[in-house]
């Protein structure tokens, strides 16, 4: 049944708030999950079942699926729908508070979601911040931010660099407003992020290499030299120091480094006096 009407039975009204677009073409949703390529033997994080139309097919391409739903009202529609699912687990909690390691009891899980995009970057923040990445990500998201993910030197945010440093972005396919219920404001496109076992970079300290980025990024559109002065608290001659011994010209701005760059300026900040 589409959402439209199982929200309808349940007297359920979608919340804007909550970033409630549900999606109700069958060819997307199946189109999602095969890009996602699981194996039967995956156990896979789900944010944001909603209807249960996505936990659906992807109860049947995987081990296990693990939802997480912040919305209690959608309990006794999810419940009705997921009944002949015995693979399934709905948690009823936010997911940005939520404990996901120890919740997936896995290492190498799978993430698939059409996450709210209201809190797309602090759900990319929790997930990959942790020491307990998930393998792959696969996630339904504004375009305009599924494209600031992917930016390449000259347009890079705090954003891109976090999200490059752990894995690889690429956006897989584009989705049309009509797929969703309520049709959406904005474009929406799937990402899917591999992250590295290792960071591509050589950094010692992810929170080191952190600090600097956030530094460089803090003033914008200044030039290196300011933004890494008042952000690290460093005076002008160690400025001028850091960004030389990094081999980085300290007019730049912080949206033309490339990752290599940003490592070379956060192992430089360990030789300073
Ligand atoms: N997966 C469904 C689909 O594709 O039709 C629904 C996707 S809808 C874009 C986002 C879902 O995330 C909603 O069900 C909403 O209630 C839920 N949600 C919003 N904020 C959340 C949070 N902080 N933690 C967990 N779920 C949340």
């Amino acid at each position: 049944m589409n959402p439209r009407a199982l929200l309808e039975r349940y007297d359920v009204l979608p919340k804007k708030s909550l970033g409630q677009n549900f999606l109700h073409d069958p060819n997307a949703l199946e189109k999602i999950v095969d890009t996602a390529e699981l194996m039967p033997e995956d156990t896979v994080l789900e944010i944001g079942p909603g209807t249960g139309a996505l936990t659906e097919v992807l109860a049947r391409s995987a081990a296990r699926v693990v939802a997480v739903e912040l919305d209690q009202r959608l309990a006794p529609i999810l419940q009705e729908r997921l009944a002949d699912y015995p693979n399934v687990t709905i948690v009823f909690q936010d997911i940005l508070e939520t404990d996901v390691p120890a919740l997936m009891e896995t290492e190498g899980y799978v993430v698939v979601a059409n996450v709210p995009y209201y809190i797309t970057s602090a759900i990319l923040k929790v997930l990959l911040e942790n020491e307990h990445r998930p393998r792959r990500l696969v996630l339904t998201m504004q375009q305009e931010v599924a494209e600031r993910l992917i930016a390449k030197p000259n347009d890079m945010s705090i954003l891109a660099v976090s999200v490059q440093f752990f894995g690889q972005p690429k956006i897989a396919m584009r989705i049309n407003p009509s797929v969703f219920w309520p049709r959406p404001e904005v474009d929406s496109a799937v990402v899917i992020i591999d992250t590295y076992a290792t960071p591509p970079v050589d950094v010692s300290d992810a929170k080191r290499f952190f600090r600097v980025v956030k530094a460089g990024f803090g003033q914008k559109r200044k030039q290196l030299k300011n933004a890494l002065g008042s952000g690290l608290a460093l005076n002008s001659e160690q400025t001028a120091a850091l960004c030389e011994s990094a081999g980085i010209d300290p007019r730049r701005r912080a949206e033309t480094l490339t990752l290599e760059e940003w490592a070379a300026l956060t192992r430089a900040t360990t030789l300073l006096p």
